[in-house]
């Protein structure tokens, strides 16, 4: 097939019932935990002698990022004697990537894209991963005729859906995300519209929020707006605030603090009708954060009732979802935020990363130390993270505390 000839991208669909069936176990294999499903069957909460653990009601994979790993593997044993490619990484979680480049899965990193995929060939499979994919990187692999497996998320999708339709009216996007994250990259592109002649701009911080609320009240230096903006990539191609800010749509990256979402938006409604009279016709607003990262933060919010001496966060650094979570637990109480059970390096010594300094870090808390004092330890993470590190998590907390694995197992029935 020459690179001009595809127009559409090949997907292919891998999910069939012998596959699955193989896949599945592989899958459970890998990220299943027994232990973390009966602690969760006993209400989840676990208590041998002066420690306890409590787990949140919600926590680890979303439907989506299970759909996307179960992907990925059928990927890997449909198309066994092929190429196969991740566009960056499938989730945002260091394990499972981990285990998909020993499947030899090759990620391309992000800033290698184009260049990477316009050396493909109608030989070689593409996986898309969870976040989805831009509208040119798509063009690019149609042009290229690599098959595709791709494994964006519904609730992705659903944004991408509103954000045309803003694009379709009229309307300018305002994205509340991270504008270099993968999926709000995918949505931005969407937000062009199918013509391309769409506009957007992603919003981060309450302080961007105002800085553009101002905007839309009172005009400002336009040269200023677009040097915020343009700058870090948050604002699409030509954007003028003097003629993109008149109608503007809102969406959301779907893994946002809830909380923030709803004041940004709050913002920009109460901005338009000051400009215009009180009128919401030039104003419309639709809540995109999904389902999945709604649950893990209401379950936090619920475990955050009960008295606990700390909190750990397990997941991936780059993790949206993930991120938010600890900054809701960071407002209450001492709260860690790890990648593996290995952070937890001793009784007083934790290597976490600080959402601050952007950064990880290495802090002592007294809170495990005294073996003869009744702890109480959380545990949540986001919806990249398998629930076998959630157990390595409990175990190791056990086993500083005394308690040994076998003991902790027998607990709950295993
Ligand atoms: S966190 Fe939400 S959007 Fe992301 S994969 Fe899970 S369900 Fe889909």
């Amino acid at each position: 097939m020459s690179a001009a000839a595809a127009s559409a991208p090949r997907k292919v669909n891998v999910r069939t019932p012998e596959v699955m069936e193989r896949v599945q176990a592989e899958v459970e294999k890998h990220y299943r935990s027994p232990l973390v499903e009966a602690v969760r069957a006993q209400g989840s909460v676990l208590q041998i002698g002066q420690t306890t653990v409590r787990l949140a009601r919600e926590f680890g994979f979303c439907y989506g990022v299970e759909r996307a790993i179960d992907l990925a593997y059928a990927a890997r044993r449909v198309f066994a004697e092929k190429r196969v490619f991740l566009l960056g990484e499938i989730i945002h979680n260091p394990e499972v990537n981990r285990q998909l480049s020993e499947m030899g899965i090759i990620s391309i990193p992000v800033g290698k894209h184009e260049e990477e995929v316009a050396k493909l060939t109608h030989e070689d499979v593409v996986i898309v991963p969870a976040f989805g994919a831009e509208t040119n990187l798509m063009k690019l692999i149609s042009s290229r005729g690599c098959l595709v497996v791709d494994t964006t998320c519904g609730d992705v999708m659903s944004v991408w859906k509103r954000v045309r339709g803003y694009a379709k009216g009229g309307f300018t996007s305002i994205i509340h995300g991270k504008a270099s994250h993968e999926e709000t990259r995918a949505t931005s592109s969407r937000a062009m519209g199918d013509d391309g002649n769409g506009h957007y701009l992603v919003v981060l911080t309450l302080a961007d929020v105002d800085f553009v609320c101002d905007y839309i009240r009172h005009g400002g230096d336009r040269d200023l707006f677009l040097q915020r903006f343009s700058a870090a990539s948050a604002c699409s191609p030509g954007f003028d605030p003097d003629l993109h800010l008149q109608r503007v749509g809102v969406a959301n990256q779907t893994t946002m603090l809830k909380s923030e979402t709803e004041e940004i938006q709050r913002r920009l409604q109460q901005a338009i009708r000051d400009r215009d009279g009180g009128s919401d016709g030039n104003f419309q607003v639709f809540d995109t954060i999904c389902g999945a990262t709604q649950d893990r933060q209401d379950g936090l919010f619920d475990l955050l009732k009960k008295p606990l001496d700390l909190l750990l966060v397990v997941g991936g650094y780059n993790s949206s979802n993930t991120t938010h979570l600890v900054e809701i637990g960071e407002q209450q109480l001492p709260t860690f935020f790890i990648r593996t059970s290995e952070c937890l390096t001793s009784l007083e010594q934790i290597i976490h990363f600080d959402l601050h300094l952007k950064a990880e870090k290495t802090s002592y808390s007294g809170k495990l130390a005294d073996l003869a004092a009744e702890v109480t330890i959380g545990i949540t993470a986001g919806a990249s993270c398998p629930n076998n590190l959630i157990e390595d998590t409990l175990l190791r907390i056990f086993a500083l505390r005394g308690v040994p694995a076998a003991q902790v197992r027998q607990a709950v029935g295993l």
